[in-house]
């Protein structure tokens, strides 16, 4: 017996209905349909709660991110390799990558790592959902107290001011590296071509009017109680990930050391095509991923599938992720 032994035609499904189709199938008689329900539509809203010792983190989307074909993205393999890759996992060949922002309540603080896009940007209608993600999981945006970015690039740090001018997060600090605010609020790069103009003249637009309010962070120095900055230069030079520590419990939040969990990983060595270092990129992912398989260390991967909470372990030349399962019960 095989699947089509056992599945009704499609063409019956959308003709007559599955009770209709089925029923005949099984020899009994059609049922009677008394409540017919609509589509709903809709989807719940995106954030998951979870504990790190005694803090509480909650991982909240800004929407999914479409790229579209991966060999615009992922350079180092052709288009096949690519597309075998996806379709053995079970992926769609058409790539779209999430952005896992997360709260983290320490109880004296409660911080914002990353901000999405924000409203209004170029990168789809699916994106710019914090805020309504954050109301959704109860947070207020103004009792934010500080924003520690992993880097300046426009899906990181593009929602700080809102559309007419005033801060999303009206109490919060800003934390980034110094290299990477020097690189992205260039007013030089406003002449250079390609992505990275544009990049900078959004960038000094969610940058440059909290100024008064950034603070910068240091390789392995505290940023605030219970979360320590770790280098992680490549994909932006200053790009940085974060140590959350509380009792004996940690979590790495990687940023983008690695875009897809499966492209970058079974295959570290490849390039994304926004790495400002490719080369740096690729020795960074290494290191940061090495650690964190030997260290058994739970990360949180920005752009991996929702919420991006899971292990990296070794395997053969490259590595897997392995979600966490979801707590239903906190
Ligand atoms: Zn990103």
């Amino acid at each position: 017996m095989s699947l089509t032994d056992l599945h009704p035609s499609r063409r019956a499904f959308v003709g007559g209905g599955a009770a209709a189709v089925l029923a005949p199938s099984l020899g009994i008689a059609p049922l009677p349909v008394h409540a017919a329900a609509p589509l709903q539509g809709t989807q719940v809203a995106a954030w998951y709660r979870f504990r790190i010792g005694e803090f509480e983190a909650t991982v909240v989307s800004d929407g999914p991110l479409p790229l579209g074909d991966p060999s615009t993205y992922f350079l180092g393999s052709s288009k096949d390799d690519l597309a075998r890759l996806l379709t053995d996992n079970f992926l769609p060949g058409s790539l779209t990558i999430e952005q896992n922002a997360l709260v983290l309540n320490t109880g004296r603080q409660l911080i914002l790592f990353d901000t999405g896009t924000g409203l209004g940007s170029a990168f789809g209608p699916n994106t710019g959902r914090l805020l309504a993600n954050l109301m959704a999981a109860g947070i207020d945006p103004a009792q934010i107290d500080a924003i520690i970015l992993t880097h300046a690039h426009p899906d990181h740090c593009w929602a700080i001011m809102g559309e007419v001018g005033k801060p999303n997060f009206p109490n919060a600090q800003v934390h980034l590296s110094k290299a990477d605010f020097d690189f992205w609020t260039d007013e030089g790069k406003l002449s250079a071509g390609g992505p990275i103009k544009d990049f900078v003249a959004g960038t000094r637009k969610h940058l440059l009017p909290v100024r008064d309010r950034l603070a910068f962070v240091a390789d392995g120095r505290e940023v605030v109680p219970g979360v320590v900055a770790l280098s992680a230069p490549g994909h932006t030079v200053g790009h940085t990930t974060y140590v959350i520590t509380s009792d004996d419990r940690s979590l790495l939040v990687t940023g983008d050391v690695a875009h897809h969990p499966v492209l970058l990983l079974q295959k570290p060595q490849l390039q994304f095509a926004f790495d400002t270092d490719p080369k740096q990129a690729v020795e960074t992912r290494l290191r940061i991923l090495d650690m964190a398989a030997k260290d058994r260390l739970p990360v949180l991967s920005y752009h991996f599938p929702f919420p991006g909470l899971g292990h990296v372990a070794k395997a053969g030349e490259g590595y897997v992720f392995h979600p966490a399962p979801l707590q239903m019960v906190l």
